[in-house]
């Protein structure tokens, strides 16, 4: 069986000034070595959810347990589990990556002969900054460096609150690399995003929160599954004249010398599709094809 770092069941949150639940009674487990992504629209719940677990805002009520120990019972060994980066850079621009670190290190009580700090930043391509000002750092370093300082008490789960919000495309293609390394030295990673292209790339689970309850949880390739539907647009050299029987019932839009159709790959491939077409003589131009992504998906579930 596999070991769950953390086991959430009823757990709700009601802000004493709203009239509706935060979160309204969720049940959620992930599994330890997970890159887990939360994903929902603004005001679902995400951020209420990853400060119950990291101890900034109370929990109404349900189980919390993280590593196996319960939040009520332990929430000080509960908060030493988990490290947090939130969205906003807060780095002082006068201290160096290394002083940053050592300061951290103080503040979560990390003894000198457990101080790992030169490590964390080598695994974050720090290593050769680690002296310099801060202000001198690119804002992607600035970024890993977020992370290196939620990592020097070592923690077993780190949590991404929008780990790329606002990033350009080079610097997050680097950050989600420094994240899979950490995963893969052992570190359970949970994100949340807006971005779910970052999601279908990273993660292995998906959990996806509306208006505070969790409306669909599984494996990627799961969620990858759930909408089989291709996209295929086919121009040809000739005007259409009759669309083969056996092709209408895909036809979704018809132009003079152009068909999209879609379809259910697990019901017929667009090789298939294609030998119907040369077989009655069609004369093909061009073809291209749209597989659904995360994002349908996600409007799909919304809408339901
Ligand atoms: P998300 O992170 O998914 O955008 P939040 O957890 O921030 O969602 O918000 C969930 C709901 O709780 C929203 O309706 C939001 O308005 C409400 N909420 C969040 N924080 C507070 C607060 N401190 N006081 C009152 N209501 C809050």
């Amino acid at each position: 069986m596999e070991n769950k770092i953390i086991e959430v069941s009823g757990l709700s949150k009601k802000y004493t000034s709203a009239k509706s639940f935060a979160l309204d009674h969720i049940d959620l487990t992930i599994n330890s070595g997970s890159i887990f992504g939360l994903l929902g629209p603004n005001g679902a719940g995400k951020s209420t959810f990853i400060n119950i677990l990291s101890g900034l805002t109370n929990k109404s009520s349900g189980v919390v347990k993280v590593c196996g120990i319960d939040l009520d019972e332990n929430p000080k060994t509960v908060r030493g589990n988990i490290g947090v980066v939130p969205q906003e850079i807060n780095i002082d621009p006068f201290f160096s990556p290394i002083q940053i670190m050592d300061i951290q290190a103080g503040l979560y009580g990390v003894k000198k002969e457990n101080n790992k700090n030169l490590e964390i930043l080598k695994n974050l391509d720090l290593f050769e900054k680690a002296k310099a000002y801060s202000r001198s750092l690119s804002g992607g370093m600035k970024r890993r460096l977020m992370v290196a300082k939620a990592m020097v008490h070592n923690p077993p789960l780190l949590i991404l609150d929008e780990p790329t919000a606002g990033v350009d495309v080079e610097l997050r293609s680097k950050l989600w690399n420094s994240i899979r390394t950490l995963n893969k030295k052992g570190v359970t990673i949970i994100l949340t995003t807006h971005y779910l292209k970052e999601a279908e790339i990273l993660c292995d689970r998906i959990a996806v929160i509306n208006k505070g309850k969790v409306i669909a949880c599984d494996e990627k390739k799961k969620f990858m599954q759930l909408l089989d539907e291709k996209e295929l647009i086919i121009e040809f050299s000739e005007q259409i004249k009759k669309i083969p029987s056996e092709i209408k019932k895909y036809c979704k839009k018809k132009e003079k010398k152009s068909l999209t159709l879609k379809f259910k790959k697990s019901k017929i491939s667009t090789a298939d599709i294609i030998k119907i077409f040369v077989e009655k003589k069609f004369k093909l131009k061009e073809i291209s094809t749209k597989e659904s992504d995360l994002e349908d998906i996600f409007i799909k579930l919304l809408k339901e």
